[in-house]
């Protein structure tokens, strides 16, 4: 092949690969909605609503009396979602505020308006002290399939560009940590899903760990699974149920996705290449 004729090749190679990552990340977009739109995630959020984001000390209050608690709500709270707290359970404190206005007279004869807060101490409940109908979840599937060899050659990828790879037993539900130059990987999941931690954890090293500006955490997590997902996809590993459901449960859709399309697009092209030269290359040597 002339020198030219290679050129010309590997420019269509480029062209194809790029159409063929726009594709995939359409494809995706339309997938987030479809599960946006689902009455299971709608059941599921109108349930999340109505647990109230707990302040910094509230939180300490609650971790302090309950360490084990996972989802804390007051008394009437647990009615309206159909469970009832059991008799005899004791609740766990946490200081309300109570804003408070009232009116006094004043000396010309009229009435000023004194408006203040108190705080005053109530009580709640972690679910497993109420009993009652399950809450609606939206089910966040493990990849069960193995894929061994994309596993190992993510590795040599992450180890290219200078990242630590460690493989743990991670708990807490935690599938893998993105930490500047080291990622940890849960290993009791199989090497499908590890794969895909692992696609996801390379995609924050190089997106999110410098000049990550005003980027929000569900943004962040957005580009990160879509990167993941366009590597795996590419790779022949199915993960389109688990990206889709995760981008939608950090509150993406298919705006968000749009909005960043360029950035993941090259992040996953970089890891792509990075899979087809680089990586192989090295492991052939
Ligand atoms: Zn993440």
């Amino acid at each position: 092949m002339t020198s030219l004729a290679k050129k010309q090749e590997t420019a269509n190679k480029k062209k194809r690969l790029v159409q063929s990552i726009d594709d995939r990340l359409d494809t995706l977009a339309k997938a987030i909605d479809k599960v946006r739109a689902s009455k299971i995630f709608t059941d599921y959020l109108n349930s999340q609503a109505r647990f109230h984001k707990y302040s910094w000390n509230n939180s300490m209050l609650i971790a302090m009396q309950c360490p084990d608690a996972t989802q804390v709500a007051g008394y009437q709270t647990w009615k309206k979602l159909n469970r009832q707290v059991r008799k005899g359970e004791h609740g766990i404190m946490i200081i309300a505020p109570c804003p408070f206005s009232k009116e006094t007279d004043n000396k010309q004869g009229g009435t000023d308006t004194i408006e203040g807060i108190f705080f005053r101490a109530v009580h709640v409940f972690d679910i497993a002290q109420t009993d009652g109908p399950e809450l609606p979840t939206v089910d966040l599937p493990t990849i069960e399939h193995c894929a061994d060899d994309l596993l190992a050659q993510l590795v040599s990828v992450a180890h290219h560009r200078g990242i630590i790879v460690n493989f743990a037993s991670l708990t807490g539900g935690v599938f893998g940590i993105s930490k500047g130059g080291v990622v940890d990987v849960n290993n009791s999941h199989p090497t499908g899903q590890q794969a895909k931690t692992l696609a996801h954890e390379l995609a924050h090293e190089a997106l999110h760990k410098t000049n990550r500006g005003a980027l929000t955490r569900s943004m962040a997590e957005l580009e990160a699974e879509s990167v993941a997902y366009v590597v795996c996809m590419h790779s022949g590993l199915d993960v389109e149920v688990r990206a889709s459901h995760y981008i939608a449960l950090w509150d993406g859709d298919s705006k968000a996705l749009r909005a960043s399309l360029d950035r993941i697009s090259k992040t996953a092209r970089g890891i792509i290449d990075d899979l087809d030269h680089k990586a192989i290359g090295k492991a052939v040597a």
